[in-house]
């Protein structure tokens, strides 16, 4: 049924970067035929799956947005993948995102664009806009996302969907191609809160294959979704932090999307939760030092891009010399915001300027651990907006990376401290979703679970 969708959809909504069909079959009749003979299935036994491009898949093609992959079949699986292929779950395909991730809008993907299933002639989110779309146009049951400044929970905000960024940490790294290794997280996006769950318990884990893995056991989350879809609060302290578009710090926040948040907080109020404003500072720094930080990492991430161990080799004819066939390939396989990227972070990072960027960044990063350490000292939970908008025209932010860059306000400060932070939707304005996020301490998944349920 998913693949006729596909066949029917995907022209036009743009999803999928690769699929295929004869290979999704097969591993479904494995699967039932597992079934048949009585053996033991895997949890999510022939549920069908999309992963987003930067999830390394054996001898699938894997390209991360970029032209610098095409053609590249990876020689093993990431952690999750071969979780998820163990755990009984069939893979449609990979779905279309920003060009290494690196975006809010999925229009940086050098193969094509992605439309918003509630509104063709808008955005899906970003970066992991093919994964929103494939489950918000009903495409794939559900999907994996990534997330290193808000690339899970932005665009499931923009399609009404659910997607949680786990712990730094829980979810293994390993087989993601990186961005911004210490920001880089993997999670669900599906359409309910209970899904969610389950798939995120299905890819957590420590893996020592990641060295930024923690040991420690796989949450118990489904239990934590089912508890909050009781709608009973009572305990809970919540706390609405002013600075993601309270009172003075609105600006740029559309009236609708505050408008569905507050009804929202009220609604937790009534099930019995406590409400409190919370005031973290540091959350005002969270976009510049994110700009320095990201763009650092990836600098040099990327550097392993070199037309000689993976994908794309340009002008290798014997004419040029290997600087030069180098410099070719990195002109023509990376898109022009990943050379933004990659200047920006590589100045940073260089000496005479590092204490000045990068330094001033890094303890940027730590004041807003800080709050929330101390906000977490005195509630449960923090909520905000996912985005301050809904989702925008397509082409509309296309040449103004700052006003891209806004698109992430609320996501960033979660990142930098390395806590989870889910995004559940809270009604439409002007017809279309709006999200509501609900972050937690580290390790403490399970309270954005229970306290999304209730909201759901
Ligand atoms: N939009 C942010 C960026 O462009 C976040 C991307 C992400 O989380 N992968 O960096």
């Amino acid at each position: 049924a998913y693949l006729d969708r596909i066949a029917a959809e995907d022209g036009e909504l743009g999803a999928y970067l690769h699929v295929d069909a004869d290979a999704a079959l097969a591993a479904a009749e494995a699967v039932d035929a597992a079934r048949v003979a009585g053996r033991d299935l895997g949890p999510l036994a022939g549920v069908p799956m999309a992963l987003k491009d930067v999830v390394v898949t054996e001898g699938v093609p894997t390209t991360s947005g970029s032209r610098i992959l095409e053609g590249w079949r990876p020689p093993y699986d990431a952690t999750l993948a071969a979780k998820l292929k163990a755990a009984g779950t069939v893979l449609l395909g990979k779905t279309n995102m920003d060009e290494f991730a690196m975006g809010s809008s999925t229009e940086n993907s050098a193969y094509r664009i992605t439309r918003n299933p509630w509104d063709h002639s808008r955005i899906p989110g970003g970066s992991s806009g093919g994964s929103s779309a494939a489950v918000a146009g009903g495409l794939a049951p559900w999907s994996i996302g990534t997330d290193t400044g808000g690339s899970i929970r932005q665009p499931a905000a923009v399609t009404g969907l659910v997607g949680h960024k786990p712990t730094y940490g829980s979810v293994s790294r390993y087989g993601l191609i990186a961005f911004s290794s210490s920001l880089d997280q993997a999670g669900p996006m599906t359409r309910t809160v209970l899904d969610a769950a389950l798939l995120h318990e299905a890819i957590a884990g420590h893996d020592p294959y990641d060295s930024t893995s923690i040991d420690s056991p796989v949450p118990v989350l489904a239990e934590a979704a089912r508890r909050g879809a009781e709608g009973e609060l009572a305990g809970l302290t919540v706390g609405v932090v002013r600075e993601l578009g309270g009172e003075g710090h609105a600006e740029g926040y559309e009236p609708g999307v505050l408008a569905r948040f507050q009804e929202a907080v009220a609604l937790l109020e009534s099930m019995g939760a406590e409400v409190r404003e919370v005031s973290c500072p540091a959350f005002d720094l969270a976009l510049p030092a994110y700009y320095l930080i990201a763009p650092s990492e990836a600098s040099s991430n990327l550097a392993r891009f070199d037309g000689v161990r993976y994908g794309l080799r340009a002008g290798d004819d014997g004419s040029r010399d290997l600087d030069e066939v180098m410099a070719l390939t990195r002109e023509q396989g990376f898109g022009p915001e990943v050379k933004r990227r990659i200047i920006l972070g590589a100045y940073a990072l260089s000496a005479g300027y590092y204490d000045a960027y990068y330094g001033q960044a890094q303890k940027v990063r730590t004041l807003i651990t800080r709050n929330f350490a101390a906000a977490y000292a005195d509630v449960d939970v923090l909520v905000s907006p996912t985005m301050p908008t809904v989702a925008f025209p397509l082409g509309s932010r296309v040449d103004d990376p700052i006003a891209m860059y806004a698109a992430d306000l609320c996501t960033l400060p979660a990142s930098l401290a390395g806590v989870p932070a889910i995004s559940v939707p809270c009604g439409l304005s002007e017809g279309l979703p709006v999200g509501f996020q609900v972050m937690a301490p580290a390790l403490a998944d399970d309270r954005c679970y229970r306290v999304a349920a209730a909201l759901e």
